[in-house]
């Protein structure tokens, strides 16, 4: 099956000459139809800026090359106004605080017709409307709360609204960003269950960003790991978080990232953090960008930078001590 999206060798640089960051330093990944993608990492590893680069969201000051396929079409080729075509119709994003993201000042009803009227002019105002309703009842919302306001929900309809207009064009791909942080457990909960369901009726495709490997594990088919503008791993999630048995994640990253949480189902014990922070983008490490929080480094890690290289069935890893030497 053709892919749905595939990132080639992206690269994000935000500013020129000497003070530019690159941000997003030569991802490749591909999303297939109906597949859920979670794209996991620390603040400020670049994930928000991977998501954000497929339907052309970030700041005038990102440089973005490599290729970016939707549907075959690289979205790097396309202008302003061919890009106004994708964004909702095609490409959807649920934006990180979904108070932050309505507008205060507009019943949800009209923030959730407003792109549906805009990519479908031919649609009549009583169509919208009506499309309106079954989209808030297909997220768990009574129809007659169209005519309220932001402020009169709760922090979980909010985000119920966001995931609501991002369905409201039916586009092909929906983009979330830290979907359910700052929700309280339960309506977590709730929110994620929404989700799978959605991707199952919807035949959705979907990348979720999250720094919480749980809520990645629950939610997608397969699981990227970024580190300093770098993919480190990426595989299907059985094979990198098991619930038993064989397995695993092979990069010492992510086994930093895994036994930084607590695992209910294992043996009680406390947490591990992981100690350092990430490196400056401005003046990276040479070699593993990991390489000085890294338990297991050797010589040549301070060297020479690791490359992807599969480990087992579907799972990949840039780490000098796993897998074969292509
Ligand atoms: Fe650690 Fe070296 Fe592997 Fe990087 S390449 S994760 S420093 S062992």
């Amino acid at each position: 099956m053709n892919p749905l999206l595939e990132l080639i060798d992206v690269r994000v640089r935000y500013g020129d000459g000497p003070g530019s960051i690159e941000a997003v330093g030569g991802i490749s990944l591909s999303l297939q139809p109906g597949e859920a993608l979670g794209l996991a990492g620390e603040s400020g590893c670049g994930k928000t800026t991977t998501a954000l680069a497929i339907p052309r969201l970030l700041p005038d000051t990102a440089h973005v090359t490599g290729a970016i396929r939707l549907g075959g079409v690289d979205l790097l080729e396309l202008d302003e106004h061919a890009l106004q075509a994708v964004r909702w119709k095609r490409v959807a994003v649920v934006f990180q605080g979904a108070m932050n993201a309505l507008n205060p000042v507009l019943r949800i009803g009209d923030q959730i017709i407003e792109p549906i009227r805009l990519h479908e002019p031919e649609t009549s105002r009583a169509d919208a409307q009506a499309r309106v309703s079954e989209l808030l009842q297909g997220v768990g919302i009574p129809a007659d709360r169209a005519r309220d306001y932001p402020h009169e929900l709760s922090g979980g309809m909010r985000q119920r609204v966001m995931i609501a207009m991002s369905l409201a064009c039916r586009p092909d791909l929906v983009i979330a960003d830290e979907p359910v942080t700052a929700l309280d457990v339960m309506t977590q909960a709730q929110i994620l269950e929404l989700l799978r369901g959605l991707r199952e009726r919807l035949n959705l495709s979907m990348i979720l960003i999250s720094h919480d490997l749980s809520v990645l594990a629950e939610t997608c088919d397969r699981v990227a790991i970024m580190y300093a503008g770098k993919l480190v791993e990426e595989g299907p999630v059985r094979s990198l978080f098991p619930r038993a048995g064989a397995g695993g994640p092979a990069h010492p990253y992510t086994q930093g990232l895994l036994n930084a949480f607590p695992n209910i189902r294992g043996e009680r014990r406390f947490v591990d953090g992981m100690p350092g922070y990430p490196p400056d983008l401005a003046s990276p490490p040479p070699g593993c960008r990991f390489h000085e929080r890294c338990p297991v480094h050797i010589d040549r890690c301070l060297a020479e930078e690791p490359q992807l290289r599969p480990v087992a069935t579907g799972q990949r890893a840039a780490c000098h001590l796993v897998g074969e030497e292509p």
